[in-house]
């Protein structure tokens, strides 16, 4: 299983850095956030060195995303959480800090003033479709 001896995440998957563990498969370990932005925010991380959600196999991305539905059932019995937040994030322009591949699980509550700036924008005649001219053919279609 590709690993690097230098990054955080691959050391916590082989146990040299403790973490408090909440459930593991055969390709993925969940554990305690230790800066949680709410009360049992956690990562959900491959065992193998991923850096980004682009780099899984479609086969690697269906063993990890397979055990996202069971860990937001257990976050809300858990916690008692009324919602959560799917918090992944990709590059460091993106706010990535650890480049191993993680999913933020962050449970939400009424009034506790988390959130995004999420600033709407418009796109300008055309720009919608040159842009979906764009993915097409990065996806080949
Ligand atoms: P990112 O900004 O890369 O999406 O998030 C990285 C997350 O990893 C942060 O929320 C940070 O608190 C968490 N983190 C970084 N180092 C460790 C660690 O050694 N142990 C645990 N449990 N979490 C960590
Ligand atoms: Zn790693």
């Amino acid at each position: 299983m590709p690993q690097d001896p230098d990054c955080t995440f691959c050391r916590i998957a082989r146990g040299d850095i403790p973490c408090h563990k909440v459930h593991q498969t055969e390709h993925g370990l969940a554990f305690l956030d230790i800066g949680p932005l709410a009360e049992g925010h956690l990562l959900w991380i491959p065992r193998t060195h991923i850096a980004s959600l682009d780099d899984l196999t479609e086969s690697q991305a269906s063993d990890l995303c397979r055990s996202l539905p069971r860990l937001g059932q257990a976050l809300r019995a858990a916690l008692s959480a009324e919602g959560y937040n799917v918090l992944q994030n990709n590059g460091r322009v993106a706010g990535q800090e650890v480049m191993h591949l993680h999913f933020h699980l962050i449970p939400r509550t009424r009034g506790d003033g988390l959130g995004y700036r999420w600033r709407p924008g418009r796109y300008e005649p055309g720009r919608a479709e040159a842009l979906v001219h764009a993915f097409r053919t990065a996806l080949g279609e």
